[in-house]
This record gives C-alpha cells, sequence and structure tokens, in this order.
C-alpha cells in the first residue's frame, strides 16, 4: 500500500466512525470539482488532497486552505473561481488543499466541521477569511455553526501559517462597515489587535504576536493577487513585502490613474461629463464623473479582471476607490470614503453623521434666503425702510445720554433736544409778556399805594435825597 493510499484508508476509517461512507464522501468530492467548475472525474483527486490534508501534513499533505465565508456577498469566491493563471484546477489540486469552504464545500455538517477542526490542531494551514467579522450584539450578529464569528476567527487564526484578509470586508469591513454599521463590522487585522490586547486572542507561533497577516483588498478581491499570494507563501516559502497597511507593496504601490489607458485624454483635458454622450463614446477620462484612480493604489489596469478580458474603467466605470481599505483605521472602510460613487466631492462625516456637500450647500442656500426674506419683511413692518422704526425714537437709554447715542437714534434725540431747547426759548417771550401784564395789573393797583407809603415808609432812604425834600417841604 502506498503512502497516498494509506492516508486514504485512514480517512477512510474516521468518517466511517462518524458514520459517513466513502461513497458519500466521493459524492461530496465531486459536488466540489462541478461547483469549481472542474470534470467530476477529478472528486478522487480531491479526496485524495482532502484525506492528507486531515490525517497530517507529517504524511507530506498539500498545505491545507481553511476558506472562512464571513459577512459578504461571496464575490471573492466567485471572482476566484474564474481564475485563469494558474487555472482552479491547478491552485486546488497542486498548490493547495481546499479543506474547509462554506461556498465551495458541498458537504456541510459535522464532518466538514470535524475536518476544518483537526485542520487546525494540526497546524500549518493557510486561513483565507473572505468577508467582515460582525461584533455587534456580543458577536451574535454572526454565527456560523452554532458558533460566534469571531470566536470562530479567533480560533481559525490561533494555529495559521498566515492569515489572508481577502477583500476589503475582510480588510476594514468594507460595505458592511459602512455607517451606520448596526452589526459592529471589523476588518480582521483590526479585530485580532484588540483581542489580543483583551487577551482573548493568542497565537501558537508566538505569544503576544499576530500570526502573519496579508490584506489583498478591492471588492471583490482580485484572483490573481490571490494566486501571486499563494505561490509566494507555499512554493517559494516567504511572505511577500507588504506596506504599512500588510499589503503586497508590488500589487498595491501604484495609483491606477499611472497605468490607466485613458491617462492620455486626462492630460489632454477630454473628460466625460455623462453617460451616453459623445465624449463617452470617444473613451475621454471619466475623472469628471467621479472617477477614484487618482488617488487609488492597485494594479486592476495591468492586471485586468476576468481571465484578463477587461476591468472597471476600461469597461466604462469611473474608478470606486474599492482598493482604499485602511486596517489601521478603525471606522474607516472605502464605502464612505469615496460614496456617492459617481461624484467628484466627498461625502462629509461628522461623527456618525454624512452630510452630501450638494445638500448641505443647498440647505445652507435656502436658510440665507428665507432669513433674508424674513429679515426684509421685518424691516418693512418696523418702518426702518423709511428711516427708522418708531420704537428706536423712544429708546430710553438714547433719550437719557442723547450724547452718547448713535445712528438714528442720535439724530433723533439730537432733534428732541434742540427741540427742547427753542421750546425753552419761545416760552421765555411769553412769560415776558404775561407776566408784566399781570405784574402791571398788580403793580399797578398797588403801586401808587406802595408809592403813595413808600415815601413814608422810605423817607429815611428819600431823605437822602435833597432833590424831594425842597418840593415836599414846598407843599408843606
Ligand atoms: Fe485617471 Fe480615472 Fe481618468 Fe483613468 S479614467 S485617467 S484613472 S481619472
Amino acid at each position: 500500500m502506498t503512502k497516498e493510499e494509506a492516508c486514504a484508508s485512514r480517512f477512510d476509517a474516521m468518517l466511517a466512525e462518524r458514520g459517513v461512507t466513502r461513497r458519500r464522501f466521493l459524492e461530496f468530492c465531486g459536488a466540489i470539482a462541478v461547483t469549481l467548475g472542474l470534470s467530476e472525474a477529478l472528486a478522487p483527486s480531491i479526496h485524495q488532497a482532502i484525506a492528507q490534508t486531515v490525517i497530517g501534513k507529517a504524511e507530506g499533505a498539500l498545505t491545507p486552505v481553511v476558506w472562512l465565508e464571513l459577512a459578504s456577498c461571496t464575490g471573492c469566491t466567485e471572482s476566484f473561481a474564474q481564475v485563469d493563471t494558474p487555472d482552479i484546477a491547478t491552485v486546488v489540486l497542486e498548490l493547495i488543499s481546499l479543506t474547509y469552504s462554506e461556498t465551495l464545500s458541498a458537504g456541510a455538517g459535522f464532518s466538514l466541521e470535524e475536518a476544518k477542526e483537526q485542520t487546525i490542531q494540526n497546524g500549518g494551514y493557510i486561513a483565507v477569511i473572505e468577508g467582515a467579522l460582525m461584533e455587534g450584539w456580543d458577536g451574535n450578529a454572526l454565527r456560523i455553526a452554532n458558533e460566534k464569528g469571531t470566536e470562530i476567527v479567533a480560533h481559525t487564526c490561533s494555529n495559521a501559517l498566515a492569515v489572508v484578509c481577502l477583500g476589503s470586508c475582510a480588510v476594514d469591513g468594507g460595505w458592511q462597515a459602512a455607517v451606520p454599521n448596526p452589526g459592529g463590522a471589523i476588518g480582521i487585522e483590526p479585530f485580532l489587535r484588540k483581542a489580543l490586547a483583551a487577551g482573548e486572542f493568542s497565537y501558537v507561533g508566538g505569544e503576544g504576536d499576530l500570526p502573519p497577516i496579508i490584506n489583498i483588498p478591492t471588492c471583490p478581491a482580485n484572483p490573481e493577487h490571490l494566486v501571486a499570494i499563494l505561490v509566494d507563501v507555499l512554493l517559494l516559502g516567504r511572505l511577500p513585502d507588504l506596506n504599512e497597511y500588510h499589503m503586497p507593496s508590488l500589487i498595491f504601490g501604484e495609483y491606477i490613474h499611472d497605468n490607466c489607458p485613458r491617462r492620455g485624454h486626462f492630460e489632454n483635458g477630454e473628460f466625460v461629463y455623462q453617460f451616453g454622450s459623445e465624449e463617452e463614446k470617444k473613451g475621454y477620462c471619466l475623472y469628471a464623473m467621479g472617477c477614484k484612480g487618482p488617488q487609488t493604489k492597485t494594479n486592476c489596469p495591468v492586471v485586468r479582471w476576468n481571465r484578463r478580458v477587461s476591468w472597471c474603467v476600461e469597461s466604462g466605470a469611473p474608478c470606486v476607490g474599492c482598493a482604499q481599505a485602511n486596517p489601521n483605521k478603525e471606522g474607516f472602510n472605502w464605502v464612505d470614503l469615496n460614496s456617492p460613487f459617481l461624484n467628484r466631492f466627498k461625502n462629509l462625516r461628522v461623527g456618525d453623521i454624512i452630510v452630501q456637500p450638494a445638500a448641505l450647500a443647498a440647505t445652507v442656500g435656502a436658510v440665507v434666503v428665507v432669513a433674508l426674506v424674513v429679515h426684509g419683511f421685518g424691516m418693512k413692518a418696523t418702518g426702518r425702510t423709511k428711516g427708522g422704526a418708531d420704537f428706536e425714537l423712544e429708546r430710553a437709554w438714547d433719550q437719557k445720554h442723547p450724547d452718547q447715542a448713535i445712528g438714528a437714534a442720535a439724530a433723533a434725540a439730537q432733534a428732541a433736544k434742540v427741540q427742547g431747547v427753542e421750546n425753552a426759548a419761545g416760552a421765555e417771550p411769553d412769560a415776558d409778556a404775561t407776566a408784566p401784564t399781570d405784574a402791571a395789573a398788580t403793580t399797578d393797583a398797588t403801586a401808587p399805594t406802595t408809592d403813595a407809603t413808600a415815601p413814608t415808609e422810605s423817607t429815611p432812604t428819600d431823605t437822602n435825597s435833597t432833590e424831594d425834600s425842597p418840593t415836599e417841604g414846598g407843599e408843606e
């Protein structure tokens, strides 16, 4: 019996213990083959690969891959199924042993979960994680096989050779982390960092360390990128050069704009301003339609997609910046950052509130217009358009302090002051005119009496006059 046959025999015995016959498992392997676009005749090869993986890496098995499907649209898996070089058969049967995949595995239930657990116990596997992790509701926002997603991720990463976060959702939460993010979506690396700090995660390969993490953003992930990483890790036995976001530098080192086939139109100022226009037919630059190529780093124009047929900008859609994931900044995600996708401006974000600049400008403009209209009506109603409102002339303070009053109040106070002076000046002649009248009557009436008595009473004084004396004396 060869080594492989012995391995397969042991694996079949293990399945039998759990009530799974070899025939049933071969059917399961055939289903995997069909799902992957392979011939069903390859089922024995898949069976053998899984058997070698499960029984143990020491037996000379292929490097196992545990592919977790978290909160996602499975677009990364769909994208991976389109891989061309090497083709999917090569990837699955020669590079890796896909031990566990919720999406690709036709089998389910206890046997598959058991295969995953044994792979984790054996170590030396690569964990490929697709989709965001949901921390909400104490980790219950995402449960798989009656287990919290947070616990599954921590356990799966604890003994991995490397952790590949596939797609922007796995890197920083992606779509699921967009505001308001009620499920608490988070990327794998930030989650592991937090769990490590809280003492809720430990890596078998090094106490206090995180496992080697390779982030592959974009939405969905480009299968060529994943294959390149697998070739690096499995065949060359090394991690690729990574930037500060743990992304392969060679893949995510240049701006899309720098390699874009429409770049010449950008330089010439030839832009598309409307879909369906002549400019679009001519293949002009999509910058005015919100293209995020100038601020997004990835090699999409070089690698392209779907067996290198085309890519977003080449097929007429502006780049939406799906590679702008950042695992170092919690709460960051490319959806909030770049939406609305077809506009040049970004949404403004204040805490959890996101405002579109155009809507904000329209609201502020409307408020200003309403305020001006109300102000105009107020001016009209109070009479200020005719020189000032009545109440302004009656301000008590201005009345008391006319010298310090300003504006119309000052003029009114000054006028009132002048009027007061004039009134005061005009009142004196009248007083003089009436006073003498009254006084004259009184004086005249009393004057003779006074005059008559005065000499008598004022004799000593009057006697000082020598002129009066002879007269009075002469009459006598
Ligand atoms: Fe740059 Fe986008 Fe214009 Fe291409 S289409 S040149 S990436 S702005």
